[in-house]
């Protein structure tokens, strides 16, 4: 690869020498050698594009074109004296300028004395202004006297990244041509080539990375991979690529938007992890996820996503697959959400919070339906309700006033006059010692001593002969304590007496928990009832026609069922 003592830049060493050569500019190439084949070269080219897409190498070919000592034809022989000497840069009649350094009026004066001569050895004396936009006001100006009135033996081509930045006098005497920035498979291609040149074992994966990492510049790109081959030498890992270049693994993106979509937080937060382990800077990371989303958009949007996509045709065909159980939706509403986060994160003195919180929300959110599918889901539904039973809470809470605690079958729904009654059986309550008056009584003390009352709700009445109550309350409760209290007990007479049970002693026992004779408080027996109700809804709405549909069409399961 390297003779040990001096390393060609692979920029350099690889540097196109001919329009066939020039990747990703083909409309650039074929337009300058149609010019060429007809005899109509412009006397000023501007060339405008991104960094390292190839303006300064087009420019160079285009001179060797022109002065090519087999004559003007559309490629340059690059072997005669003048082609060898415009690509080491010692033609006496090609001047190469940087913009940025000689951008003083008296650059240009130099220049304007030197064009007045004929070339020397060749057709043309070409003129090459690198970063042109860098010129000052006035070397524009003298520039402009020269480009109104062009000799014959004169070309320029200007190349810049900022044509907004060039007065429009220059601007309008220019043919102009705007480079592309190179595009992943092109840029991929030619590093597979430059690889095999230097017989350098790498994955196609890795030359993506590195291809990547160069943003559709090919300079930057095959700068990336000096870096590289610098490192690892002959035979290139994919692992070191990644920490090379400081990229992530796309397929740790992957995995974290599969993990996203199907729910699986943990796997989030451990990717999210596994990321900030690697000292990756949070931010680029969620703007590559972000593109990752993107990427899946696209796929699920249009029918050719290769041609609006920059990956690989691996990488396109590892990204359909995991498009596949999500929707356009879906994956919208995430994006939404990593592009609100990222932009948070500029500010933000904690990132990969910020992503996490972002991530965790992505995660957790529901799978929308499409509002069609919705409403076609619902008009089945109305057409399965008509004719079927009312739902429990149509009726339920209709039923008259039911006495406080009586032995009479309870919660029995009134029937619909046309419909089958739904018709709530209680189930056999335990044995109340033939008391039923002692719901009426305790009511009857509530509405006077309620306090008194509130007490006696807890306790069960084991005993109600002639004059004797007997109260039982469970061993070591608060109302055990509070009914034992000779004043409490008092009351509770005063109140029988009142009640009508004319002179009644009243005796507070305390149940041992477990005791199943015991007869239930009313406390409980509410509890009870309200349990056993609220089973009872939950069956009936279970077994309801128009529930069973909704299950069907919707999916899911009943959580809670309410009253209202
Ligand atoms: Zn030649």
């Amino acid at each position: 690869m390297s003779n040990g003592t001096h390393y060609e830049v692979l920029a350099r060493k690889y540097r196109p020498q001919s329009f066939s050569e020039l990747a990703g500019q083909e409309h650039v190439s074929r337009t300058l050698q149609n010019a060429i084949d007809s005899g109509r070269v412009a006397h000023a080219f501007l060339f405008t594009g991104a960094r390292g897409v190839g303006k300064t190498s087009t420019a160079r070919i285009m001179a060797k074109t022109l002065n090519c000592e087999r004559g003007v034809t559309h490629e340059p022989c690059n072997v005669c004296q003048q082609c060898i000497e415009i690509t080491k840069g010692t033609s006496t009649d090609v001047f190469e300028i940087d913009g940025a350094s000689n951008n003083g009026v008296d650059d240009v004066r130099d220049l304007r004395d030197n064009i007045k001569y004929l070339p020397s050895h060749s057709r043309y004396r070409i003129i090459i202004i690198d970063e042109v936009h860098m010129l000052s006001t006035n070397a524009f100006n003298a520039l402009l006297k020269t480009l109104e009135e062009p000799p014959e033996h004169v070309k320029f081509i200007f190349a810049t990244t900022e044509p907004h930045k060039l007065p429009v006098t220059i601007l309008s005497r220019c043919q102009r041509f705007d480079f592309k920035r190179v595009t992943l498979p092109k840029i991929i291609a030619r590093l597979r080539e430059i690889a095999e040149k230097e017989s350098v074992t790498i994955t196609d994966a890795s030359l993506a990375l590195i291809a990547r990492k160069g943003d559709g510049s090919m300079r930057d790109s095959l700068t990336a991979f000096d870096q590289v081959l610098a490192f690892c030498g002959d035979t290139v890992s994919d692992d070191d690529v990644g920490t090379l270049l400081g990229t992530i693994d796309r397929r740790l993106l992957g995995d974290i938007s599969a993990a996203v979509f199907s729910g699986d937080t943990q796997s989030v937060l451990a990717g999210i992890k596994q990321v900030d382990l690697v000292g990756y800077n949070m931010r680029q990371f969620c703007q590559e996820l972000i593109e990752h989303f993107r990427n899946l958009l696209v796929i699920h949007s249009v029918k050719k996503p290769e041609e609006i996509l920059e990956l690989t045709a691996a990488e396109l065909e590892d990204l359909q697959k995991r498009s596949l159980h999500v929707t356009a939706l879906d994956i919208q509403r995430r994006l939404t959400l990593l592009i609100k986060a990222e932009s948070e994160m500029a500010y933000a003195s904690f990132p990969r919070l910020i992503v996490e919180m972002a991530l965790l929300k992505a995660t957790i959110m529901a799978p929308l339906v499409p509002i069609q599918e919705l409403i076609d889901k619902i008009k089945t539904l109305e057409t399965a309700a008509v004719h079927t039973p009312a739902l429990p809470w149509e009726t339920a809470r209709t039923a008259p006033a039911q006495p406080l605690y009586s032995a009479e079958p309870q919660r029995t729904s009134p029937a619909r006059p046309s419909q089958p009654a739904a018709v709530v059986a209680a189930a056999a309550p335990k044995p109340a010692g033939g008391h039923t008056d002692w719901g009426r009584f305790v009511a009857f003390v509530n509405e006077k001593e309620p306090l008194l009352g509130s007490v006696l709700e807890h306790g069960s009445p084991l005993k109600q002969e002639n004059g004797l109550i007997e109260i039982g309350f469970p061993a070591g409760s608060y109302y055990l304590t509070a009914a034992q209290d000779a004043e409490f007990i008092a009351d509770v007479q005063k109140m029988a007496c009142a009640f009508g049970g004319g002179d009644t002693v009243i005796r507070v026992k305390s149940i041992e928990t477990g005791f199943a004779d015991a007869p239930l408080s009313l406390a409980e027996k509410k509890k009870s009832d309200d349990e056993q109700h609220l089973e009872e809804l939950k069956q009936e709405v279970a077994n309801h026609p128009v529930v069973k549909e909704a299950q069907r069409v919707f999916g899911g399961t009943i959580t809670d069922v309410r009253e209202f």
